[in-house]
């Protein structure tokens, strides 16, 4: 069993500890998220990195989790696997944007402590596929109409007809 990592952390003085995070966050303190899923039991794994990248202080993270969902065809419950990563920049101020490189993201560092979650939960909602259905055919939810057109296409050889259908042009042109 991983170990559960904290929800909120100075992130400035990680960097200066160059520390690393891997461990869990249970999937039920993810409540915008939560919205999107039919079960909030669960556990998204991360692995979180402090430390410098090209002269800036930044946060490298990858994160993972198995959801359940609503298959937006068939309506039914479906597991979708989704996984992210970021890399960000700790900035003081937003004049320090326009210095980052394309590979960093900035990130504005206020207060005391920052949140994990936050990012995690951004990065999890970023990663969700845009349209959730079971990669196979629902089996329940497709008609024996809808297979048996499905069939016939798969039976049909469309470019095996237009070459039949050109050899026989070009006979007649010859
Ligand atoms: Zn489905």
């Amino acid at each position: 069993m991983q170990s559960q990592l904290p929800q909120t952390a100075n992130f400035l003085r990680q960097v200066e500890l160059n520390r690393k995070l891997e461990g869990e966050y249970p999937l039920a303190l993810f409540e915008r998220l939560g919205e999107a899923l039919l079960s909030n039991e669960g556990n998204v794994t991360a692995k979180l990195e402090f430390g410098h990248s090209v002269g800036f202080p930044c946060l490298k993270g990858k994160v993972s989790a198995t959801l359940l969902v609503e298959c937006q065809r068939c309506l039914k419950p479906m597991e979708t696997q989704v996984e992210g990563s970021f890399k960000f920049a700790l900035l003081h101020s937003e004049d320090e944007f326009e210095l980052l490189p394309d590979e960093l993201e900035p990130l504005l560092i206020e207060g005391d402590d920052q949140s994990i979650i936050d990012l995690v939960e951004d990065e999890l909602l970023l990663s969700l596929p845009m349209v959730m259905t079971h990669n196979e055919a629902c089996s329940s939810f497709m008609t024996e109409q809808e297979k048996e057109i499905k069939a016939e296409k798969e039976a049909a050889h469309p470019f095996a007809a237009l070459k039949a259908l050109k050899d026989d042009l070009d006979n007649k042109v010859n």
